[in-house]
């Protein structure tokens, strides 16, 4: 599945670190404005749009660049957020004007994003962690001179660059960065809350860490089911919006109206950290007249291989057919997934009939053969058509 990820948090939380590991796990794409702005500042100083060389002034200085210039610049890269393996975007957006306008562009590609990560650190970490920050201008790998030193001083591990501080970690540029963050960034983390989209992830400790942390809150829960209550319009859309609501993914469902009550199962992906709020949830449904159980979806241990069959039925109505055919199966140890039953006027006679067809699964050490002769016995039994389709070949392991 694509992830199609936000990162936040202020300038030396370690968002670049976290998404170099993220895009090497998950294989999307990754942009950073940041780094966009740095490619330019290689450039050729003609080569420079007005734009961009003002841009790279506010940058200096530690400032914001315009908003106009950052949306620019990631329209160009609008291909970017259409990459197969998801995208992460590293500061950007970074005031609530520049999140808007992403919302409006990932409309009209139709895009959603999954989840907004937001890390978080105490003021005095993340000052101490940028004043010591040294890069390279090569690979782009981060140092710093305490916590990480590079194994030659100035020097890069990886492909010998010289190591240089970035003008914006100064000490004099790394105050106006975060006031520039409490001012305009800081308010994101609310805007993406209320869209139930932020997951805030704490980012003490090593970048491994960190890095797990991350993968745990984006792991998800599977589960599985069933909702019953009386018929009515926008039953399903209740729960369906609940599932939205926190993010979760409806996989596959089964549901019918019968007898005046509505009731299905379903089967439903859900990120970890949703997973209490969105039961606690649908429990809620109850005043509603909804009941809803909900289990965790493991899958069972597989006790070898097992081929498909479909088991049809058709006779007079009469009790216990359904009875004896599925005590016959389970004697065998035949499973059967699924089972549809109805009754039915017979277009001539007028006589109530019972129709049935089941979906089995059959262990490989069954005997076709006696299954057959066993459900033969019962339909001149109980005087009723029974049809198991040609069992397949087991699979040979
Ligand atoms: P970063 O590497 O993300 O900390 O970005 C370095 C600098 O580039 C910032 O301090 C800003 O001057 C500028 N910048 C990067 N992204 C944005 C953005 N989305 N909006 C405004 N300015 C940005």
């Amino acid at each position: 599945m694509p992830h199609r990820l936000v990162l936040l948090g202020a300038p030396g939380v370690g968002k670049g670190t976290q998404a170099e590991l993220l895009c090497a796990n998950l294989g999307a794409c990754h942009l950073s404005t940041g780094d966009i702005f740095r490619a330019a500042k290689a450039l050729d100083p003609s080569e420079r749009t007005p734009a961009l060389t003002a841009a790279l002034e506010h940058m200096r200085r530690g400032e914001l660049v315009p908003d106009e210039t950052v949306l620019a610049l990631v329209t160009e890269r609008v291909s970017c957020l259409r990459c197969e393996g998801g995208f992460l975007l590293d500061g950007f957006p970074r005031t609530v004007a520049q999140a808007e306008a992403l919302e409006t562009l990932l409309a009209r590609e139709k895009l959603k994003l999954d989840a907004v990560l937001s890390y978080e650190l105490p003021l005095e970490q993340i000052v101490s962690r940028l004043s010591g920050r040294h890069t390279c201008p090569g690979c782009k790998s981060v140092f710093h001179i305490e916590a990480r030193p590079p194994k030659v001083a100035g020097i890069c591990d990886h492909c010998g660059g010289k190591l240089y501080q970035r003008e914006d970690d100064r000490p004099e540029s790394i105050r106006v960065r975060m006031e520039a963050y409490e001012r305009s960034t800081a308010p994101l983390a609310d805007f993406y809350r209320r869209r139930h989209l932020l997951l805030s992830i704490s980012a003490e400790g090593s970048p491994e860490d960190i890095f797990k942390r991350t993968m745990d809150a984006l792991k998800c829960s599977l589960l599985v089911m069933t909702v019953i209550g009386p018929d009515r319009p926008g039953l399903v859309e209740s729960v369906a919006a609940l599932v939205a609501e926190h993010r979760g993914n409806w996989l596959e469902s089964r549901m019918s109206r019968l007898g005046g009550q509505f009731a299905g199962i379903l089967r439903v992906e859900v990120p970890v950290e949703r997973e209490q709020a969105l039961v606690a949830e649908l429990r809620r449904l109850e005043s509603r007249g909804l009941t809803v159980v909900v289990q965790p979806d493991r899958p069972e241990p597989s006790t070898g291989s097992a081929s498909e069959s479909v088991l049809e039925i058709v006779g007079q109505d009469r009790p216990g057919i359904v009875r004896e055919i599925t005590h016959a199966l389970a004697s065998f140890g035949v499973n059967v997934e699924e089972l549809e039953t109805e009754c039915a006027s017979a277009a001539m006679s007028g006589e109530t009939l019972f129709k049935a067809c089941a979906r089995l699964s059959i262990p490989a050490s069954c005997n076709a053969a006696e299954i057959r002769q066993k459900l033969e016995r019962i339909a001149a039994d109980l005087i009723v058509e029974i049809t198991l389709a040609e069992l397949p070949e087991p699979p040979r392991s």
